[in-house]
């Protein structure tokens, strides 16, 4: 049946998604993409954790349209029922495809629980059937509020909250642009330990392990987690919060991912992305408000970009260079922040936060560049959309259609 579909809002998240929006969102990403010079040395065969929203489906989407290879992209998201729509994700994937496969690319999707044994067997079994192993990138990008334990059966729920001290400081309202303080309490040590069991390295080494032991990966092949890091003045919500936390066990495991590699020339990565409006940033307290501010700044500097273009910089100009060498930090990090943490950038946004309040909020950010492009998360305010043409909220993913 078609219907009109409109955003409904609830906190930081919209319950509803426009499949022409969203599909509209992936092709647009494919066409920056195939403006940019193709990857001439970039990876073959990829498996994205994490491939639908965000950084993960832009990761995709680069090295498929960037590089030309086949990808295998594992998520979470839901199917469209009778009342109803799909997630974003379920239509950035089906539109991804559907590309994908018009540009004679192979693409297949692995819909389910990516910290589950039952989801990393799907897609070992995909691996050996369609690819016979080599697999030479694999990309981690979850972001998720709970984890269910493989072994033990344990939920886990990440927080996002300070450690030691209660943290004030101004936050926004994402639709209304209405400021208000927010002050969250200190997490206890049983939360830190469940946000690391969620968002740090834990499973990103099994899904390592998993793939070394079947001898699924190519020889020299490469594996990358994404972090933040950030000015001091999130520092206290983020890196040295439970997402923080989170984030140093993630690139611990890196270290360890290093190790378990040598044995067949491989590397572990860890990049740091910008601050960009996703739907895993919408729900941090006072990060909106720093991406506001970030996105004004950045953009009268002409140094704004979204996912995509901070991806296809991540695999052009650090992992898949001409000269074979990826630029690392004195601590091993490869760097895509590095235009967010510019001095001048830097210096333009601490002074422009105190002065911030109400009666400004509109002229001193970019509020309303933020709100669009969470709306366009969702596939709402797209250009080029007619919101009054009824849709078929029913979209399929080509590989998940009938038999695997
Ligand atoms: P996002 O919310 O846009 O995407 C999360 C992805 O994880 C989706 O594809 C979702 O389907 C998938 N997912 C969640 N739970 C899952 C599960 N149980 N099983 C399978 N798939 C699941 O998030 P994002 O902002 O793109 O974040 C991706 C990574 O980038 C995270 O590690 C995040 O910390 C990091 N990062 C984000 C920012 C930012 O500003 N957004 C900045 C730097 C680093």
């Amino acid at each position: 049946m078609n219907r009109l579909i409109e955003p409904k809002v609830r906190g930081f998240i919209c319950t509803t998604a426009h499949p022409a929006g969203c599909a509209k969102n992936v092709h647009e990403q494919i066409k920056y993409v195939t403006s940019c010079p193709p990857i001439a040395s970039g990876p073959k065969k990829v498996l994205i954790i994490g491939a639908s929203t965000g950084y993960g489906l832009a990761s995709r989407i680069v090295a498929a349209f960037g590089a030309q290879a086949q990808t295998i992209g594992v998520f979470l998201e839901r199917a469209a029922d009778d009342k109803r729509t799909a997630s974003a994700g379920w239509y950035h994937a089906a539109a991804f495809e559907q590309a994908a496969h018009q540009a004679g690319l192979y693409a297949k999707s692995i819909n389910g629980d990516a910290f589950s044994d039952a989801i990393k067997q799907e897609a070992i079994s995909l691996i050996k059937q369609d690819w016979g192993g080599a697999v030479d990138l694999v990309i981690y990008s979850l972001a998720s509020p709970r984890r269910i334990h493989p072994q033990t059966g344990i939920v886990f729920k990440s927080t996002l909250q300070p450690i030691g001290a209660a943290y004030s400081n101004k936050t926004i309202d994402i639709i209304s642009g209405h400021l208000s303080n927010v002050c969250i309490e200190p997490a206890t040590p049983q939360e830190v330990i469940d946000t690391v069991a969620v968002m740090g390295g834990e499973d990103w080494i099994m899904w390592m392990e998993a793939l070394l032991e079947e001898q699924l990966l190519a020889k020299a092949a490469q594996t990358i987690a994404y972090t933040y890091l950030g000015p001091k003045l999130t520092d206290p919500i983020y890196s040295k919060g439970t997402i923080g936390e989170a984030k140093k066990d993630l690139a611990a495991a890196s270290q360890v991912l290093q190790q378990r590699l040598r044995s067949i020339d491989g590397q572990a990565f860890i990049a740091v992305n910008k601050a960009l409006v996703t739907q895993a940033s919408a729900a941090i307290p006072v990060v909106p408000l720093y991406i506001s501010l970030i996105y004004k700044v950045m953009k009268e500097k002409k140094l704004h970009e979204g996912c995509i273009e901070q991806m296809y910089r991540l695999y052009a100009d650090r992992l898949y260079r001409q000269d074979g060498k990826v630029p690392v930090d004195l601590q091993g990090l490869i760097r895509i922040d590095d235009w967010e943490m510019r001095e001048d950038v830097q210096q333009a946004v601490s002074e422009l936060w105190p002065k911030v309040d109400d009666t400004n909020v509109a002229t001193l950010t970019d509020f309303i560049g933020y709100r669009h492009e969470f709306y366009k998360l969702f596939g709402f305010e797209v250009e080029g959309v007619d919101y009054n043409q009824p849709q078929l909220i029913a979209v399929p993913i080509p590989s998940l259609e009938g038999p695997q």
